[in-house]
């Protein structure tokens, strides 16, 4: 499949800072009516927002920064142990309503294209598999996205992120495990399980570490510690 790309300029960018390695890929959905509205806030001067690129529902691909230099799409954000992740991440809005108005499942056309459009940025940049995040894993206590319906399993078959062959063994402190897998440790366990399983338990979402809960990050840690 080859990516129909968009040329439509945001002007809500910064240079990168100085020695900046872009080590993270950060995705997103735009949580707006619709694609069109979020184009527009996503280039609009006054909302200070913006990303890299955003894949329409159709397939579609919009390039609105590039990529050397940083959008304004992570806000306060950690992974691994890095905070202020805009600096050396690239950040994709994939197009849904979103939980506020009105989540629903993202089109195989739009994953295809989202596929293609990650194979591309990762052969570019050495972005290493445990560094394919989803907003809600670096800001757990503030945002839900790309969420539960986002085939990040499908991803991962495409070579994108990681996902585990098979569960690990259901002990172990959840709050470590966690920590080990990239997220920070210093926010309430429910919240922290809920961003968690947005990502790699999506057909559970409650916010318990129960024994497939544990199971399931302990598979994800070693996987991230590989
Ligand atoms: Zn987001």
């Amino acid at each position: 499949m080859t990516l129909r790309m968009i040329e439509h300029p945001s002007p809500n960018h910064e240079p990168r800072p100085e020695g900046a390695v872009v080590e993270v890929l950060m995705l997103h959905y735009t949580g707006m009516r619709s694609g069109p509205e979020a184009l527009a806030r996503l280039c609009d001067p006054a909302a200070i927002v913006s990303s890299h690129y955003v894949v329409e529902e159709d397939g579609r691909v919009f390039r609105l920064v590039p990529e050397a230099l940083k959008a304004r799409h992570a806000g306060i954000s950690h992974w691994r142990g890095h905070s202020a992740l805009n600096a050396t991440s690239i950040g994709i809005e994939i197009v849904n309503p979103g939980h506020e108005w009105g989540y629903r499942h993202f089109p195989a056309m739009q994953m295809a294209a989202l596929a293609d459009l990650c194979l591309e940025i990762l052969a570019r940049h050495p972005i290493p598999a445990r560094n394919v995040v989803g907003h809600s894993d670096v800001a757990p206590d503030r945002k839900q996205d790309p969420g539960e319906f986002f085939d990040w399993q499908g991803l991962a078959a495409n070579g994108i992120g990681l996902w585990p062959q098979r569960d690990g063994p259901a002990k172990g402190d959840p709050l470590a495990l966690l920590g080990r897998i990239g997220y920070r440790t210093d926010l309430p366990l429910d919240v922290l399980i809920t961003a968690f399983q947005r990502h790699w338990r999506p057909e559970e979402v409650n916010g318990l570490a129960d024994a497939g809960t544990l199971a399931r990050l302990q598979a994800v840690a070693a996987l991230a510690e590989a």
